[in-house]
C-alpha cells in the first residue's frame, strides 16, 4: 500500500545555514528544512539559505515557511522568494507562519505581499498543525519577539531554540525530545556580559533539560571553533552533541 510506504520515512531536518549574526566565508545564515512524508517547511530562511534549499527541493515543494522573529539573518530570504513566486515559479501562495513585528518589516520589502504569501501570525503557546508536522512554538528570552518551535510528527520530536537567553523555560515545548538543535553564539567566558543568546555550555544545560537524544549546536558566531563548543555543551550534557554544518542531515 503506497501508505504505509509513506508512513515509514522518518521525519528528518537538513541544515540549510547556520552562521551566528553573519555569514562565515562560503556560509549561510540561519535555516533549516524539515521533511516529513507530507511536509516541507523552511524553518528560517537567513541570508543564503534559498540557494542551499534549492539543492534539497524546488521552491513550489514548499509547504510552508517558519519565521522565528525579525532579525535580518533569520528572514532576508523571504523578499527574494517573494521575487520567485510572483515571477518566475509555478505555485500557489506559500503559508508563512511568522510573529507580527517580522511580517510588519516584509510588508516594506514585499508590497503585494499576499500575491506570494498567506501569513499567519504566531506568539507564544501558538499551535499550528501543518501536513503531518504539529508545530508548537514559545516565545525566548531575545531582543524582539522571537518563537522557539517544537515540531512532532507521530512518535518523532524536534525542539529548535531560534535565538534566546538563558531565561527562557524550555519546559514549556515539553520534554523528551528526539532532536534539539539549539544556538549556541559563544562560549561560557562569555555569559557575564548579559548578551540575549546562550553558550555552548547553556546550550548543554537546556538539552539535559527537555531529556534531548541528540543536540546540534548551531548559530555559532564567525569564528567560534566548534570543537570547543562541543566540549563545553558536553561537560552538561550526556547525550550525542554535534555541530551543525550546512547540508547536514539529522533523523528525529
Ligand atoms: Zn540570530
Ligand atoms: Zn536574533
Amino acid at each position: 500500500m503506497e501508505s504505509f510506504a509513506v508512513n515509514v520515512i522518518p521525519p528528518k531536518v537538513t541544515v540549510l545555514g547556520c552562521s551566528g549574526t553573519y555569514a562565515k566565508p562560503g556560509g549561510a545564515c540561519t535555516g533549516f528544512l524539515v521533511q516529513s512524508p507530507r511536509a516541507n517547511v523552511w524553518l528560517d530562511a537567513g541570508p543564503g539559505t534559498l540557494a542551499n534549499l534549492q539543492q534539497h527541493i524546488e521552491i513550489s515543494q514548499l509547504t510552508a515557511i517558519v519565521l522565528t522573529h525579525e532579525h535580518a539573518d533569520h528572514w532576508l530570504e523571504l523578499p527574494v522568494v517573494y521575487n520567485a513566486i510572483r515571477h518566475y515559479v509555478r505555485c500557489g501562495q506559500i503559508p508563512v507562519y511568522g510573529t507580527r513585528g517580522t511580517l510588519e518589516l516584509a510588508k516594506k520589502m514585499c508590497p503585494a505581499l499576499e500575491e506570494a504569501f498567506i501569513w499567519k501570525i504566531i506568539a507564544d503557546r501558538s499551535c499550528q498543525r501543518i501536513g503531518d508536522q504539529n508545530w508548537k512554538w514559545s516565545k525566548t528570552d531575545h531582543y524582539v519577539e522571537t518563537m522557539a518551535s517544537r515540531v512532532d510528527v507521530g512518535e518523532s520530536s524536534f525542539i529548535f531554540t531560534a535565538d534566546t537567553g538563558p531565561n527562557w523555560d524550555i519546559n514549556q515545548l515539553g520534554e523528551s525530545v528526539s532532536l534539539a538543535i539549539s544556538e549556541s553564539t559563544f562560549l561560557a567566558d562569555r555569559e557575564h556580559e548579559g548578551i540575549l543568546h546562550l553558550s555552548a555550555r547553556q546550550a548543554g544545560e537546556l538539552a539535559t533539560k527537555i531529556n534531548a537524544a541528540h543536540l546540534v549546536l548551531s548559530h555559532l558566531a564567525p569564528g567560534e571553533e566548534g570543537e570547543r563548543h562541543t566540549k563545553q555543551a558536553s561537560q552538561m550534557f550526556n547525550g550525542r552533541v554535534t555541530v551543525a554544518a550546512a547540508g547536514d542531515q539529522y533523523i528525529f
